[in-house]
Order: C-alpha cells, then sequence, then structure tokens
C-alpha cells in the first residue's frame, strides 16, 4: 500500500525474504533520517567491515540470531537487542546458522538530536475519527 498527503508517505516494504534488503530513503523521501529493512539468510555475513563519516546507526533485530562485530568485540544479539553505534565504530554482522537476521537499521548524524519526545512533540486540536 501507498499513500501520501501533505505531511506524510506511506509505503510497503514488503516481504523480505533471502538476504533482501530496502531502503527507505528515496521511498519515504527521508530527510534526517535513512532507514532500511535487512535480512540475512541463515550463516551469512554482510562481507566487509564499515564505518562512518558522521552518522550514528541504531539497529533493531526483529527476527533470529546473530552476531555482531564492533571495534573488534564480537557478540551475540537475538531479536529484542537494539544496538546503537558510533559512528568511528568498524562493525559488521552475521546471521546465526539457523535462520535469517532480520533487522531495521536507522542511520542520523551523530549529536543532532536537540528535541525529542514530549520536548518536540505539540498538541494539535483535531480528532481522528475513533476519539468519540
Ligand atoms: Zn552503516
Amino acid at each position: 500500500m501507498e499513500k501520501q498527503g501533505k505531511n506524510y508517505k506511506l509505503v510497503s516494504c514488503g516481504e523480505i525474504n533471502g538476504g533482501g534488503r530496502i531502503v527507505l530513503h528515496d521511498q519515504l523521501e527521508l530527510t534526517g533520517a535513512e532507514v532500511s529493512v535487512n535480512e540475512l539468510p541463515a550463516g551469512v555475513s554482510v562481507p566487509f567491515v564499515h564505518a562512518h563519516k558522521r552518522n550514528e546507526e541504531i539497529y533493531v533485530v526483529l527476527n533470529g540470531q546473530g552476531r555482531f562485530y564492533i571495534d573488534g568485540d564480537e557478540f551475540n544479539v537475538q531479536a529484542g537487542s537494539v544496538i546503537r553505534i558510533d559512528p568511528a565504530g568498524a562493525r559488521c554482522i552475521k546471521a546465526g546458522n539457523n535462520g535469517p537476521l532480520r533487522f531495521i537499521c536507522v542511520q542520523t548524524e551523530a549529536q543532532s538530536l536537540i528535541h525529542f519526545t514530549e520536548n518536540d512533540g505539540l498538541p494539535v486540536d483535531v480528532k481522528p475519527s475513533w476519539f468519540e
């Protein structure tokens, strides 16, 4: 499903199987973050170690088990694991042998967040149909 309004855009990242990766920057016309939905097949590693110039990354593991390498540390992750990595962190990810590792990765410029949650939210005097 796709839908767009004055202040939003909705797309579907669909089903990801067999090592798929969907980068949502262009589809959603993102301006402050990059979001990707990723699936590494069982036993498969990202084939390189990388860092970033300015962006921190947040990985949210949705399904499966796997292993992270960050600056020489190696540790297991599983559904529910959430990892923040500073731009300079040298990182790599591998899916466990028992099944695919599915995760969301969010990139945003490190130190850029000034207002968040209740400090950035504003009450607006309109109501959805389910407010009766
Ligand atoms: Zn990255």
